[in-house]
């Protein structure tokens, strides 16, 4: 932002960092919403820096993780990425295929290559590339899942570029995996971190940093126009402000919500951007009270499965600190693009159905010893068929309104990183 200008950062809840939230219960500490970020994207780790934060990598003895197939946790066989195998042996060893299936996999590089550009969904990718097997057991929970998307509709242009890549240049994704650097085309759980405090040390670090004054929480904007001489803002306890120019850094239904007034064009795309809703549930055991071992970063749940969770991270096992000695935590995924009849339930239903699942899954005995639920209403943004479209239309929109820098998760990536980028090409565009 140009120096010289007052900046006011208006936020409607009581504190800042939206769904980063870390909370200390009980001797274990939790996470609502995310619980690391992919340290290969840029922006997030030179912001870490800016701030002094240190990050913590994944525990490296346990680099791992599971899927499930007829109610038992099978591993993520060696040199699978995403969607696609990169080893033979890795993909003819794991009883998490077929043998039918399998050898529709080893078929993947006499798939002829498609390269009309047209966007395609995932579904549709995986079974023309790998078959309906590959697509059901592992890309729909595994690639489908980090969106907690519908694999039907999720547009491979806006979430899976580098596999469209692979298929154009090299012919087919095995080949496209053979040509990536050495150590990059397995599972890379070494590229995750947090912070020893969980990701709430970013949002405190941020909020900070600020110069006195810049943040007000419990500031919500409530209406916005735009006139001449700029933008009028009326927040929620009935005050008005004035801006020359506008970041508006919401979820793109809030968004749209907000800039009705202003521009119904632009509101509408936003508006057009499905949102699914998650559930987060943190649960804490004794040690003892769980027979798996916990040996991995978790586990995904294929929707063929018909369980009521999405997916589940050990989170005692990823990052150090996260449960008292003796104690073990871990955070099950609910709802998404697939169940919104699970985000639907009651707190008490939800609870019961998805501690359900996991007893079996785990072999848990007992109650746990923590219980925390935290929802996450319209918080994943799909990036459905034509969303790079529709985000050009945003942006070219965005451009002809003037004095206004659109940024959040819904543009062209939803992770952490991604919003760290988002938020700072947003501010360059207003300096
Ligand atoms: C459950 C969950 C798990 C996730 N896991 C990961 C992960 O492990 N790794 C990863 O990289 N990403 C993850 N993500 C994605 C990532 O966390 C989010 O995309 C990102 O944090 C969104 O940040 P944001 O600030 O753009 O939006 P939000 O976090 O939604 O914040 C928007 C803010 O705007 C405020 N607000 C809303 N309306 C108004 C208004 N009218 N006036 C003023 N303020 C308003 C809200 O109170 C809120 O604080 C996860 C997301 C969720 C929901």
């Amino acid at each position: 932002m140009a120096a010289g200008r007052e900046v006011l950062l208006l936020e409607a809840s009581p504190r800042a960092g939206g769904c980063i939230r870390t909370l200390r219960r009980e001797g274990f500490l939790l996470e609502e919403g995310p619980d690391s970020f992919l340290t290969t994207k840029p922006a997030i780790l030179p912001l870490a820096e800016a701030l002094t934060l240190q990050p913590v990598g994944t525990n490296p003895q346990l680099r791992r993780s599971f899927v499930v197939r007829s109610g038992r946790l099978l591993p993520v066989p060696e040199g699978f990425y995403l969607m696609a195998p990169a080893s033979l042996s890795g993909l003819w060893e794991t009883p998490l295929f077929s043998v039918p299936g399998k050898l529709r996999m080893m078929m993947e590089p006499l798939v002829p290559a498609r390269r009309d550009g047209k966007d395609e969904s995932l579904a549709a990718f995986v079974r023309r590339r790998l078959g309906s097997e590959a697509l059901t057991r592992f890309a729909q929970p595994m690639a489908g899942g980090i969106h907690t998307a519908d694999p039907e509709t999720l547009s491979m242009q806006a979430a899976f570029p580098q596999f469209l890549a692979m298929e154009r240049e090299h012919g087919s994704l095995w080949k496209g995996l053979q040509n990536l650097p050495r150590g990059t085309s397995g599972p890379r759980y070494g590229l995750f971190a947090s912070f020893a405090g969980g990701l709430q040390e970013l949002v405190d670090a941020l909020a900070a940093s600020l110069p006195p004054g810049v943040l007000r929480t419990g500031a919500g904007v409530l209406r916005l126009s735009r006139d001449a001489g700029g933008w009028h803002l009326t927040l929620a306890d009935g005050s008005l402000l004035e801006a020359g120019s506008l970041c508006v850094a919401l979820g793109a239904l809030a968004a749209a919500r907000l800039l009705d007034d202003a521009d119904p064009v632009l509101a509408a795309q936003l508006g057009g951007i499905a949102c699914a809703s998650t559930a987060t549930l943190s649960l804490g055991f004794r040690r003892e009270q769980v027979e798996h071992p916990l040996d991995g970063m978790g586990f995904v749940v294929p929707a063929a499965e018909g369980l009521s969770l999405l997916s589940c991270s050990f989170s005692s096992s990823k990052f150090p600190g996260r449960a008292p000695e003796g104690h073990v935590l871990m955070r099950a995924f609910a709802g998404g693009a697939l169940r919104p009849d699970l985000f639907g339930l009651p707190d008490a239903d939800l609870i019961t159905a998805v501690l359900a699942d996991l007893r079996k899954l785990l072999g848990i005995s007992g109650d746990p010893v923590l219980t925390h639920l935290a929802r996450h209403p319209v918080s994943m943004p799909q990036p459905r068929l034509g969303h790079l479209e529709r985000v050009s239309r945003i942006e070219a929109l965005e451009k002809d309104l003037g004095g206004l820098a659109l940024c959040g998760n819904y543009l062209r990536g939803a992770g952490i990183p991604d919003c760290v980028a988002s938020g700072e090409a947003a501010a360059g565009r207003l300096a």
